[in-house]
């Protein structure tokens, strides 16, 4: 089946030598601004032979490690120390980012569930289909920064899925682990149809995905956390000099085993009696949920049912049924 094109425009030229900063120019009419345009910001950084890292951040508008860390890493670039090619969207859902959501709130698109887009679709499905069509063909490591949003907080993570290619498996993790996150993790998707991830592993690429924090806030921590590990990567690939400078505290190789997730089952209002990173027992309480209507009930408790470490958890204190609660790592 032929690519349809894109009718996103940019104002740069991906074959350039140096640092340039440019647009992708999205057709965007609406109320304010008929023949409208939606200028979502790329760079382009490249000297001489080498790999090809395509770089996104803000794929999803409220996590901010990636989107911070994607500019601060432009800033600092020097074209002359610098080898290959890094094309960097800082933020991918800028309406989203902008807005401080999730989703987008032009068309509700959600960017990580619109792979591999649609050129005449929506602004996010285009947006999603110009990266699929125009710059995941160039890269040869696509890496998407992701933290947890208004909803979630994690401990601090480079993520990998398992791949049927056992020798991209080895490169995939080898670099997982060079990115140096407190933990690198082997992740089991609740939800891969439509996602940046599954997009550029089916176009065999290598792909690393994060989850660097949360609660759509970032800390001191959780940006060095991720400064280091974009400046790793580029030097694991050979595009920076110098060795991966791996933190005191070696990276914990873990994965989420079944029954690493845990739900909520009625409304409520949530209370986590185990901190972030804290070590739990298959059986453990994780935390209860309160019914604030009803002072006569009591709250239901939500147990551990694996052991391991609680890498992720809610953040609002109101739950309804389906939210997660807890995500826990298990050590491989
Ligand atoms: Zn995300």
């Amino acid at each position: 089946m032929p690519v349809e094109l894109s009718l996103i425009a940019t104002t740069l030229d991906y074959e350039d030598d140096g640092k340039h900063f440019g647009h992708l120019l999205v057709p965007n009419s609406n109320n304010l601004s008929a023949w409208g345009t939606l200028m979502v910001p790329v760079a382009c950084v490249k000297n001489g032979e080498g790999p090809t890292m395509l770089l996104i951040g803000g794929n999803h508008g409220d996590e901010y490690e990636g989107q911070i860390s994607v500019l601060k890493l432009l800033q600092r670039l020097d074209p002359a120390e610098f080898r290959g090619r890094l094309i960097a969207i800082p933020a991918l859902n800028l309406p989203a980012a902008r807005a401080d959501t999730r989703i987008s709130p032009i068309d509700n698109g959600n960017m990580n569930r619109s792979f591999p887009g649609h050129p005449r679709g929506t602004i996010t499905q285009r947006i999603a289909h110009y990266v699929w069509a125009e710059l995941m063909p160039r890269a040869d490591v696509v890496v998407d920064l992701h933290s947890g949003g208004h909803s979630l907080n994690f401990v601090p993570s480079a993520v990998m899925h398992e791949l049927d290619d056992a020798g991209m498996m080895e490169r995939t993790a080898a670099a997982v682990k060079a990115f140096g996150a407190p933990i690198s993790l082997m992740l089991r998707e609740l939800d891969p149809i439509g996602m940046l991830d599954t997009a550029a592993e089916d176009m065999g690429k290598l792909f690393i995905s994060t989850e660097l924090g949360g609660a759509a806030m970032v800390t001191p921590e959780t940006i060095s956390v991720t400064d280091r590990g974009l400046d790793n990567l580029l030097k694991h690939f050979e595009m920076l000099p110098g060795r991966p400078a791996l933190p005191n505290t070696p990276t914990r190789m873990m994965n989420t085993p079944e029954g690493a997730f845990t739900m909520s089952r009625g409304n409520g209002l949530y209370e986590p009696v185990v901190d972030l990173g804290g070590e739990v027992k298959a059986g453990d309480l994780l935390g209860r949920v309160h019914f604030l209507e009803e002072p006569e009930r009591a709250p239901v408790p939500y147990r551990a049912t694996v052991s391991g470490v609680l890498y992720c958890r809610r953040v609002q204190g109101w739950t309804a049924p389906g939210d997660t609660l807890a995500v826990i790592s298990a050590d491989l």
